[in-house]
């Protein structure tokens, strides 16, 4: 029933888009509308050894190169624990205000208000700390003592989805546990060094979550406003996630739910169907583009799973590069197609993909003195209703390069995707 209503909200956008094409069809030299995602053509993985079953992703991965991730390697991690000293002294200036509109008292205390309840519950899960509080792995006084029983794989799945909507996300897929993607250690902060990850069990499933950013709050950055979007993404991800980890514990299931402390979240999107990995290396959806948090709740429920999709957005990022020129840490790659090149140990090896230098990233962050997320304001897919794009699918089977570029200007004329427009500001605070 979900799905049909997800399938009806899209076609209904469609629609609307239809309407609205007239405007541009001569100038994209097609007339055409683009329909739903299509399921991604999958590239075969080599196999890792490993006794996981691994997903199919539409992601070149080279099982000979890659490395599952070390979470002390992010720039955050390195930045808090003192490894990257710039990161730190970067990070010690996003609590400044100044009279700049975008970064006052009033902006900033924003700022502070959406991050308020991850700091309370989440522990700074966003950067290390995980197994503690709304996201902590004990499961053995939560879990019901007889276990509900589904009729099938499918009612338990229309159920999880529902109860996950229901409890604050915006966006639910769902794909098998794969064992890449969880980190190779985690950084415990109260014995100051890394351990090897111990689920507390093997997870079946993994539930991922997707959290809208408000757009007219996302499209101040980089500003106190846009931080407390990105705040409020975290807060709401832990909320929903240790409320859907009890939904399943009271069916006397075993369940833990986690931020971007146990595993890497772009591959567990991609995998359950949410969007595509892009150039500004964000999970880009369909429905709110990159304008999304991503969180995931491990369970050992067997669940039917979504599968991977595609609209067009890597082929689009070939001609595109918004978020890599308007980039304030220059950290976001200009390279026409994805590879596997890689920056420094922020990045693992062995996936092709357009990789973010995430130590740069971070001092970009420094130098807008806020969470910055240009690359999310600047992209064409970051907009509600995203029209004209949704002929991206189709024209990449027409003449993508110089009609990409077409729809990249377009997208600057229509006076979406600026950043730094502090007028945003004010007009976010005025209405
Ligand atoms: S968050 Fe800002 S600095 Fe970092 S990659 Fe995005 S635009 Fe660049
Ligand atoms: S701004 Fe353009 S290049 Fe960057 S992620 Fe969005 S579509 Fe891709």
């Amino acid at each position: 029933m979900k799905e049909e209503k997800s399938q009806e909200k899209k076609l209904n956008l469609s629609r609307r888009s239809f309407v609205k094409l007239g405007a541009v069809s001569a100038v994209a030299g097609a007339g055409a509308v683009a329909g739903l995602p299509a399921q991604a053509e999958t590239t075969s993985d080599r196999e890792l050894p490993g006794k996981m079953p691994q997903t199919q992703l539409p992601v070149k991965v080279d099982s000979h190169v890659y490395k599952r991730f070390h979470q002390q390697d992010t720039a955050f991690c390195q930045a808090a624990t003192g490894r990257f000293p710039e990161g730190r002294q970067a990070f010690s200036q996003l609590g400044a205000t100044t009279q700049e509109v975008g970064l006052r008292q009033i902006d900033k205390a924003l700022t502070d208000a959406g991050w308020y309840v991850d700091k309370l519950i989440a522990n700074n899960a966003s950067i290390m700390s995980p197994d503690t509080l709304a996201y902590r792995w004990d499961n053995d006084a939560d879990v019901a003592d007889s276990a509900y029983a589904f009729s099938s794989k499918e009612e338990a799945t229309h159920h999880i989805k529902k109860a996950a909507r229901f409890l604050g996300a915006d966006l639910v897929g769902i794909t098998p546990y794969d064992e890449r993607w969880t980190y190779a250690s985690i950084f415990k902060p109260e014995l100051k060094k890394s351990v090897e990850p111990e689920l507390p069990f093997t997870p079946k499933s993994v539930i991922v979550l997707g959290y809208e950013m408000d757009y007219e709050a996302m499209a101040t950055a980089p500003s106190g406003v846009s931080g407390g979007a990105v705040g409020k993404g975290y807060s709401q991800m832990a909320i929903t996630g240790a409320s859907l980890r009890n939904f399943i514990n009271n069916l006397g299931y075993r369940a833990f739910a986690s931020g971007n402390d146990v595993a890497l979240s772009v591959p567990y999107g991609v995998a359950a169907g949410l969007g595509e990995a892009a150039r500004n290396g964000i999970l880009v959806t369909y429905e709110y583009g990159p304008r999304v948090r991503i969180g995931k709740v491990f369970t050992e429920l067997d669940l039917s799973y979504n599968k991977p999709v595609t609209f067009g957005v890597r082929h689009f990022c070939e001609s595109c590069m918004r978020c890599a020129d308007a980039c304030p840490g220059n950290a976001i790659s200009k390279t026409k197609k994805p590879s596997f090149d890689i920056h420094n140990e922020c990045n693992n090896p062995g996936v092709e993909k357009w990789a973010v230098d995430a130590k740069k990233c971070l001092l970009g962050w420094g130098k807008t003195q806020s969470d910055c997320a240009t690359c999310i304001t600047s992209c064409p897919y970051s907009k509600p209703d995203f029209w004209h794009h949704r002929l991206v699918d189709k024209v990449n089977k027409l003449m993508p390069g110089p009609v990409h570029s077409v729809m990249r200007e377009m997208d600057k004329l229509f006076g979406y995707g600026n950043s730094f427009d502090r007028k945003s500001v004010t007009k976010f605070w005025k209405s």
